[in-house]
């Protein structure tokens, strides 16, 4: 068992086996680096009436820099 903390802070007990690997959709590495896509919010959807540029936090793979689908989606879909 390893303790985490979740996303609100919270702490978490998780079984490490209960858990799946995740690898690079294109070359099958298994270490990620954190980094920013940025999303682009269109002046006719934006709160604000302008063009607003958002930037998401995700991974990519440290070997090749790919963003696998599920970590690009974002929630803007
Ligand atoms: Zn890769």
């Amino acid at each position: 068992m390893i303790e985490t903390q979740g996303p609100q802070g919270q702490e978490m007990n998780i079984d490490i086996s209960q858990t799946s690997e995740m690898k690079c959709d294109k070359c099958e590495n298994n270490t990620f680096k954190q980094t920013m896509m940025l999303r682009k919010m269109s002046a006719i959807i934006s709160p604000n009436g302008q063009e607003t540029i958002i930037p998401v936090g995700v991974f990519a793979c440290e070997s090749c820099g790919h963003v696998n689908e599920e970590f690009a989606q974002g929630g803007f879909e």
